[in-house]
């Protein structure tokens, strides 16, 4: 059976490559009516912070990626938190010990630091526990069996390594880069158990890989170099025949293609990496997220499934379902897929137009809200559906739109000045008696009325009609000018008119 997991740690907010890695582990779990674990690696307690498996959650939630299994509903293989599962992976690294695959480490922080600054080169900036280095420290490989015993009786701090061959050529199939070879002498000596107890990611992630019956692991390409490792342990725990089959997905580059994508480049070109807003409880640092900037979470879906993947034809838009159909890990790029705003976008102006405008409403009380602005949600849905032809954004149906909520300020009067006259004055003050007596002030009766009286006042409609939007938005755009009146109905038009003249 089909078993998958995103398995993140929870650090920090979650980068939109994070999401597309959920995205294609619940594609495929979807297209092979499978499983969809959620697993929080919280083994790291120096990267942990607070909140963040939270944000995790209510990001697949915003997103529709759920997992089914999860510590938010729990599962067959519970617990789904590392950290929770603490006790598991001892045994697991002293089987390891046993079997002579790892072994005990004493070496304390200054006596690594001695060595790396000791071997130090310039080829060689961050010298390696290896199989080279390992002969002349301190561990059980090196120190009499009764000079480890006794470190360990008196409980002497100390770590687990992994003991990689310094010679074998190992590979694996990934199932988007084909065969990848790697020589194991390249790979340091992985801690696998820390002097505090806990795994580090590199057991934990086999030990529940392997527990979880997980079919198939995709990760990002950033952990292709650990792939070795993970392999050493899946064959020295007797687990070879159980490893899953891995996809390596490709990074998201910067716009320009130099190099990952990193929160940094969000906030120096000014747009959003992480799915939604996050506030680093332990520094205070905040930033957007694609979420409150105003982006659909199925148009966010979309743009991610085409980052990195595409279906062999021209399509680009998808719904989840044709995504689910569609999906293979086959078709993922090799190469690093870059990030592009603009077309990000264009995405979400493809479904902008497309949402109900009911909905676009309700996702954009909360700006209103934050503006100061008091309107029914049937109101602004009107106004949704009158703008949202001119939005990338839900956010930006303020500024297309902002004059239903609030009379003009200021008025932009060069394009009208020119042919500005008494006669124009006298119509406006006019109309707007005529307009008091409306008693049906829809869109045809008021252009009908504006009509009449220019027609008997011998004044061009035409010339008349700009005015008129200027008197209502204070400047040459929105929509149709006499839909705002309609809109924005009797009373406040004929005080926007009023207020105008004076
Ligand atoms: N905990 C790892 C991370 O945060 C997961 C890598 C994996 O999926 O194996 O990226």
């Amino acid at each position: 059976k089909v078993r998958v997991r995103f398995a993140p740690s929870p650090t920090g907010g979650l980068h939109l490559g994070g999401v597309r890695t959920v995205l294609f582990n619940y594609l495929f779990a979807r297209k092979h009516k499978g499983d969809f674990v959620l697993r929080i690696e919280d083994t790291d307690q120096t990267r942990y912070v607070e909140g963040a498996e939270e944000y995790i959650l209510e990001c697949l939630r915003w997103c529709g990626l759920n997992a089914d299994e999860g510590p938010h509903v729990g599962g067959p293989y519970a617990p789904y938190r590392q950290s929770e599962r603490k006790e598991l992976y001892r045994q697991y690294a002293e089987q390891l010990v046993k079997d002579g695959y790892a072994y005990y480490a004493f070496d304390t922080p200054e006596e690594l630091d001695e060595m790396r600054t000791r071997l130090k080169t310039e080829e060689n900036p961050s010298p390696q526990y290896n199989h080279i280095v390992r002969a002349h420290m301190r561990n059980s490989l090196r120190l009499l069996p009764e000079e480890t015993a006794a470190l360990l009786a008196t409980g002497t701090p100390h770590v687990i390594r992994i003991k990689m061959p310094a010679n074998e050529e190992i590979s694996f199939t990934d199932m988007i880069r084909g065969d990848v070879q790697f020589n194991t002498g390249t790979v340091d000596d992985k801690v696998l158990l820390k002097a505090d107890g806990m795994p580090t990611y590199h057991l934990a992630v086999v030990v529940d890989d392997y527990l979880m019956k997980i079919s198939h692991a995709f990760r990002g390409e950033e952990w292709l170099p650990s792939a070795p490792v993970h392999i050493m342990l899946w064959r020295y725990l007797g687990w070879q025949n159980h490893m899953p089959q891995w996809a390596h997905l490709p990074l998201i580059l910067r716009p320009d293609g130099n190099g990952k994508l990193s929160k940094r480049d969000g906030d120096r070109l000014g747009f959003p990496v992480y799915a939604m807003n996050w506030k680093d409880p332990r520094t205070g640092d905040f930033t957007k997220g694609f979420r409150e900037m105003g982006y659909l979470p199925e148009a966010f879906v979309n743009m991610l499934a085409m980052l990195g993947w595409n279906d062999g034809t021209e399509q680009e838009l998808f719904t989840i379902e044709e995504l689910i159909e569609k999906f293979s890990m086959e078709r993922v790029h090799h190469a690093g897929a870059k990030f592009n705003i603009e077309k990000a976008n264009w995405f979400n102006h493809q479904y902008i137009v497309k949402a109900d405008n009911q909905r676009l409403a309700q996702l954009f009380m909360p700006v209103l809200k934050e503006k100061g602005v008091q309107a029914s949600e049937e109101y602004v849905a009107t106004i949704v559906g009158m703008v949202k032809e001119r939005c990338n954004l839900v956010n930006e149906i303020w500024d297309h739109g902002f004059f239903f909520f609030q009379q003009p300020e200021n008025y932009d009067l060069s394009p009208v000045k020119p042919k500005w006259n008494a006669d124009k004055r006298q119509f406006f003050l006019d109309w707007a008696s005529v307009l008091e007596t409306l008693s049906d002030f829809s869109l045809h009766s008021v252009e009908e009325s504006f009509k009449q009286l220019a027609t008997s006042m011998n004044i061009k409609v035409g010339e008349l009609q700009l005015p008129f939007r200027i008197m209502l938005c204070g400047g040459k755009f929105g929509p149709p000018v006499f839909n705002i009146a309609e809109t924005l109905g009797k009373h406040e038009t004929i005080a926007r008119i009023m207020k105008a003249l004076t």
